[in-house]
């Protein structure tokens, strides 16, 4: 019996040869240098800020080098596999901006002559190659059972050994081709595993272009390759797949990296040039003292609709993930504040190559405050409603109803050198200019801030002497000038450093004044420009207002 007609047996009705494969997927037509990058999730349904970190880096190192990005889904997992996984991923994905060239590249959207990008979808490709492996003695059926396996695996953790199938447990891997054919006649259930060439106590080295040039043990594992329901491995996949896709660089976590020599030695034993590799360190979390990796089942913001439900600008998120990416982009962004990512050159030899980079949420809070800083009225009122739209249906009332009154609330203190920082989120808005609609004002249980001055007759004295003279047309000078006139009149230092040099002589100060104007108005002791809002109040809704009192 030929090589070739043993391993028809062991993996019957394959439908093409790997031969047939390679010419499918020919070399790619791309510049010199022009990196092939692929994000490949296990369609779990939950998109992680980890997997957001990841994809934005594969997709940054093939766009500024002219390359390719595609997606690749990696549900030989059945069980971790949930349906719309995929949907699901692509869409989170593609509202942060995280576009792939091809694959599926949105909800109805395939791209690209090298799929299926599906990996239950390519089956008869990864058994193709296993019969290659077969066919040139470097793969075997192997029959251990469960129970097997299993006491293999007690009599190893006792003699605290090191788990798998290798050495004198690889018990199958010299089978006959004779014995293997009857077992397998006899109905015995098999997996396809490798025959390892490689011994434990060799070291290789193993280069990562993030982590630098490793020394780590050579695997000796007989690793599988096709489990028994003909379904490949991980492992096995990855290598088929960025072969025949001609991925030139594997950017994935580092949980990988102890899988190196297994990779390999996997694209060895195939005849496949190996690509390169950039394993990027996790997202850490301090846990009272404790730093752990970000985890989906105990930390919310692992979850990147954490964040949108939020109202955290996708922008800001991403600006914060490129700071995780790069070190030296955090500075960039100081020198370039209005710089859009795409300038920026990211570098391999600029990922932590430590353990774990700190999930900084202070910082990506104040990337977002800035961020919403720099944007004009009408991208507030845009996003605002955007956000409200699906979260708060009262301020997306408003802003509908009031849309060009909104804006010139979003634009007191805007588009100035120093803008206003209010709002860390969309969600910070309503919180912050509530006061300004007379519907959230006038149902609301106030609590007015009144500072120095709270006797209620002096308070009353002030504000009807104030709307006398308030006239909404004045500017700012003489807005001001008519507060200090008060001042005058009503007993108060105009003047702050004449009170500050003899404040027995006045009863208060022009600050003392604007509070109660401010507080009158807004109930607030701090607001943003209060010129401008009692500008866009206007005269009559900030009389209503002290009538109030
Ligand atoms: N499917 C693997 C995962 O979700 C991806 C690893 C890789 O990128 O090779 O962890």
């Amino acid at each position: 019996m030929t090589n070739k007609e043993y391993a028809d047996i062991l993996l019957p009705g394959v439908k093409h040869t790997w031969e047939e494969y390679e010419k499918m997927y020919p070399e790619r037509d791309l510049p010199e240098g022009a990196m092939v990058t692929r994000y490949a999730p296990s369609p779990t349904g939950f998109v992680h800020i980890g997997a957001l970190l990841t994809s934005f880096i594969d997709g940054r190192f093939a766009k500024q080098t002219g390359g390719i990005c595609y997606l690749r889904i990696e549900d030989t997992d059945q069980e971790r596999s949930i349906e719309n996984g995929v949907s699901s991923i692509i869409n989170s994905l593609n509202e942060f901006g995280i576009t792939f060239d091809e694959g599926q590249v949105s909800e109805t959207e395939y791209k690209g002559n090298y799929g299926p990008y599906i990996q239950t979808e390519r089956g008869d490709i990864y058994k193709a190659y296993a019969k290659k492996l077969i066919e040139e003695d470097k793969a075997y059926a192997s029959f251990l059972s469960k129970e097997e396996l299993e006491k293999i695996r007690e009599e190893q953790m006792k003699s605290k050994q090191r788990l798998g199938i290798y050495g004198r447990y690889a018990k199958d891997r010299n089978l006959s081709k004779e014995e293997t054919i009857a077992r397998i006649n006899n109905g015995e259930s098999y997996i396809i595993r490798i025959k390892s060439p490689g011994s434990f106590f060799n070291k290789i080295k193993v280069n990562d272009l993030i982590k630098g040039t490793m020394e780590m043990p050579e695997n000796d594992i007989d690793e599988v390759i096709i489990k028994s329901d003909g379904i490949p491995t991980y492992h096995f996949a990855h290598a088929i797949d960025d072969h025949l896709m001609h991925t030139t660089h594997v950017i994935r976590g580092d949980e990988w990296l102890s899988s190196l020599p297994k990779h390999l030695q996997l694209f060895e034993i195939l005849g496949f040039k190996a690509p390169k590799y950039a394993h990027i360190a996790p997202l850490t979390k301090n846990d009272n003292g404790t730093i752990r990796k970000l985890s989906k089942r105990k930390d919310p913001e692992a979850a990147v609709s954490y964040f949108t439900e939020d109202g955290v600008p996708k922008e800001a998120i991403m600006l914060y993930l490129a700071t995780v990416a790069n070190s030296n982009f955090e500075g960039w962004l100081d020198q370039n504040p209005n710089g859009s990512i795409d300038d920026f050159k990211f570098d391999f030899k600029k990922c932590s190559a430590s353990s774990g980079s700190l999930f900084d949420l202070p910082k990506l809070y104040n990337i977002s405050k800035n961020y919403i800083s720099r944007l004009t009225k009408d991208e507030v009122y845009d996003r605002t409603l955007e956000y409200a739209t699906k979260y708060d249906e009262e301020l997306k009332e408003l802003l509908l109803k009031y849309p060009d009154y909104s804006k010139e609330i979003f634009n007191i203190e805007r588009q100035q050198k120093k803008p206003r920082k209010d709002y860390e989120k969309f969600s910070d808005v309503k919180g912050q200019i509530w006061y300004m609609f007379d519907e959230l004002f006038n149902k609301e249980d106030k609590n007015y801030e009144w500072q120095s001055i709270t006797d209620k007759e002096e308070i009353k004295n002030i504000l009807d002497n104030y709307i006398e003279i308030y006239s909404e047309s004045d500017d700012k000078e003489t807005w001001f000038n008519k507060i200090k006139e008060l001042c005058d009149k009503l007993g108060y230092a105009s003047d702050m450093k004449a009170y500050k040099e003899n404040p027995d002589n006045f009863k208060g100060s022009v600050a003392d004044i604007s509070t109660v104007i401010r507080v009158a108005t807004t109930t607030k002791s701090q607001t943003p420009d209060l010129y401008e809002i009692l500008r866009i109040l206007g005269k009559e809704r900030v009389k209503e207002r002290f009538n109030l009192l």
